[in-house]
């Protein structure tokens, strides 16, 4: 028998069964508000009794979904991936582990002789890894963005094309990337295996697919409990662990681990402890306690113990490339 966690479920919120195995035997593992955008309701995840994977259900249904995504949710996103114009540490680190990413992706897709290598970043945004792979010699880069105005902005920021929609709609031809990147969008999908699937349809024989998500067994994670910003429900439909990860990777064809990279204890801690705070503590003292750990002598602080963490403890994130 299904067990339910939540003892109705809300308008706008559908069950589903087990987003990996199909199974809909499941058990309760936490419930909490939307803690990042404030969306009105309880959310909850579940772990599926069969294959272990740990997802949200009862979820926002697909043809809801734009209520929970109000329109400054961008500004999570340009946290973790864009700030290009702003200076400054956090900027610094974000361009470092941009950087790198490209160099890994660049040493682990061999140039391929009469031809640049074709990177496809599915979930652009503001097109920074985008930028970043452009200025390595030999790659022509194209990206999908799910918002409009986003796509075509860094469409005609970087000179790339941008298709606006699920990439599952564009006219993609089969095998024709040497590489997809999904930087924090495998767990916002509805169908994430199914996705897996068409992406790696997408890629060449010996393709890779370079893949980031918040990682539920990290360290971060553990110590934040139910105010861990990886969560973020109720828009993330999984909250992965290596394990679930590499079975999703596997059941949609992908085997081989090439590379892995560790990343994002410092903006989830920061993240989580905030949601600490203003679930528990007055108002004006959370905004207080907040403005001082934004405060750039706190963060250069911080900065090298939580980037020795990601070293030693492997992150907030799962960061994998696959073939
Ligand atoms: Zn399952």
């Amino acid at each position: 028998m299904a067990i339910k966690q939540l003892s109705s479920i809300e308008p706008g919120l559908e069950a589903t069964a087990c987003l990996l195995c199909g199974g809909d035997l499941a058990t309760p593992v936490l419930h909490g508000p939307d803690y990042f955008m404030h969306v009105a309701g309880q959310y909850a995840l579940v772990r599926c009794g069969r294959c272990g994977l740990v997802y949200q259900n009862p979820r926002p249904a697909l043809g809801q979904i734009g209520r929970y995504y109000p329109q400054h949710y961008g500004s999570y996103g340009s946290a973790q991936q864009g700030l290009k114009a702003r200076r400054g540490l956090m900027a610094a680190v974000i361009r470092r582990g941009q950087t790198a990413r490209s160099r890994l992706l660049d040493a682990r897709v061999p140039p391929v002789a009469g031809r640049a290598r074709r990177l496809l970043d599915i979930g652009c945004a503001s097109g920074l890894f985008l930028e970043t792979m452009q200025r390595l010699p030999g790659w022509q880069v194209e990206g999908v963005e799910l918002d409009q105005a986003t796509a075509q902005a860094t469409s005609a920021r970087l000179g790339v094309p941008v298709f606006a929609g699920p990439f599952e709609q564009a006219a993609f031809q089969c095998g024709s990337f040497d590489a997809i990147t999904l930087w924090d969008v495998l767990e916002h999908l509805h169908e994430p295996l199914s996705s897996l699937r068409s992406i790696r349809r997408l890629l060449r024989p010996g393709g890779v697919l370079f893949v980031r998500v918040p990682d539920s067994a990290s360290y971060v994670a553990r110590l934040c409990g139910r105010f861990w910003s990886g969560y973020d429900l109720p828009r993330h439909m999984v909250a992965f662990t290596p394990h679930t990860l590499a079975q999703m990777l596997g059941a949609a064809g992908f085997s081989q681990v090439l590379a892995r990279y560790p990343s994002g204890s410092y903006l989830a801690a920061l993240h989580s402890l905030r949601f600490a705070m203003d679930a528990g503590l007055p108002p004006p003292v959370a905004a207080s306690i907040h403005r001082t750990l934004l405060h750039p002598l706190a963060r250069a602080a911080v900065w090298l113990p939580q980037q020795l963490a990601d070293l030693a403890l492997g992150g907030s994130n799962i960061e994998v490339m696959v073939a």
